[in-house]
């Protein structure tokens, strides 16, 4: 088990495979900054799968038994089953999973899971189409996500989650349609507080709706009771519906931060290795890997980083920290 200096230890790694995304979510990658003119990473910026399945290997070796998939938007990059593939063989690999908009969802949900993809994440803002349109910012409609949502689950991928960001006179209004339409489904609705996550999203303190005030609006409708965690370091707070169909979770980075209990690092799609969310650095794994690191420089490495970790920006927010530096944005080092 590798710690860090808080004596938290390695067990998830998150794996952004590309920096692209065929939605302009107004709160993630703004039209205005992510237009035309922006510069994607090239392909050769990108790690190939061969160096993310090692990197990936190493970090098991190191304690990691999670694993995710994410970017941008996962399923744009392609062959994307393939690298499912070389994940699955890593021995100690617990849970494999990918969060995804859906958009491709439904066409590729039996090939992810014949390649060994355990379950998925699917993220959806709101139930009614002129709000989501809205947030997505490309027109992309509820009924399609839906439709990926049931492909998901009738090719295994289970249970779904459905993540919602919720942002304050925008979509909020949703949140008790979002628990209605997913109660009695299993697929489990986990509302997210909308992040101060890089620089480009304009974030406010006003626009967070708290896990309080989402919750309170759910059992105010359907009641709920708390749920102990399935296990240390769960990011979202468990709540069930008290007539047993089903439950939600609440992911409360803002209001309720959690990063006493943090055990997650995540690689960029260029192979830099973060160790929060909210960093402004990361260590460069792709230029090891491509001058010919041998699995032990890569194990001190990532036992050397994971050892020096100190962040908990969560818990020392202040409107100074909001500012200061530039921290990376949401699409590069995967949500
Ligand atoms: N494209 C994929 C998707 O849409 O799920 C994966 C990447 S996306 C960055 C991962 C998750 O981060 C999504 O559920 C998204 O809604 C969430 N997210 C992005 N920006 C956020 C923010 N500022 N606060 C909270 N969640 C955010």
């Amino acid at each position: 088990m590798t710690l860090d200096r808080f004596g938290r230890p390695l067990q998830d790694l998150r794996i952004s495979v590309t920096d692209r995304c065929n939605f302009r979510c107004t709160y993630c990658m703004p039209k205005e900054i992510f237009g035309r003119d922006f510069e994607f990473m090239r392909r050769d910026e990108l790690l190939s799968f061969e160096e993310i399945a090692r990197v990936a290997a190493a970090f098991v070796r190191a304690g990691v038994r999670k694993l995710r998939i994410t970017g941008g938007e996962p399923l744009l990059r392609k062959g994307i089953e393939d690298l499912i593939e070389l994940l699955a063989l890593i021995e100690g690999v617990e849970d494999l999973t990918l969060t995804t908009n859906g958009s491709l969802l439904a066409r590729k949900a039996r090939a992810l899971r014949d390649a060994g993809l355990d379950r998925v994440t699917v993220s959806l803002d709101s139930m009614d189409d002129t709000a989501f349109m809205a947030m997505n910012d490309v027109g992309f409609p509820v009924k399609n996500v839906l439709d990926a949502i049931d492909a998901a689950a009738a090719a295994g991928l289970t249970p779904v989650k459905v993540n919602m960001v919720v942002k304050r006179g925008v979509n909020d209004s949703s949140v008790v349609d979002m628990a209605r339409h997913f109660r009695g489904t299993g697929h489990i609705v986990r509302f997210i507080e909308y992040m101060d996550v890089g620089t480009t999203n304009g974030w406010r303190l006003d626009d967070v709706v708290s896990g309080k005030e989402i919750v309170n609006a759910v059992n105010s409708v359907f009641p709920l009771e708390p749920v102990d965690p399935n296990y240390l370091g769960e990011v979202a707070q468990r709540y069930r519906y008290v007539d047993g169909r089903g439950e939600i979770g609440v992911i409360t980075s803002v209001t309720q931060p959690f990063c006493g209990e943090c055990s997650r690092a995540r690689i960029s799609a260029d192979g830099k290795l973060y160790t929060c969310l909210f960093a402004t650095h990361g260590t460069d794994f792709r230029q090891l890997l491509r001058n010919g690191a041998s699995d032990t420089e890569l194990d001190t490495a990532i036992t050397g980083v994971w050892s020096n970790r100190e962040d908990r920006y969560s818990e020392i927010r202040t409107s100074q920290t909001i500012e200061i530096g530039r921290k990376v944005e949401m699409s590069y080092i995967g949500g």
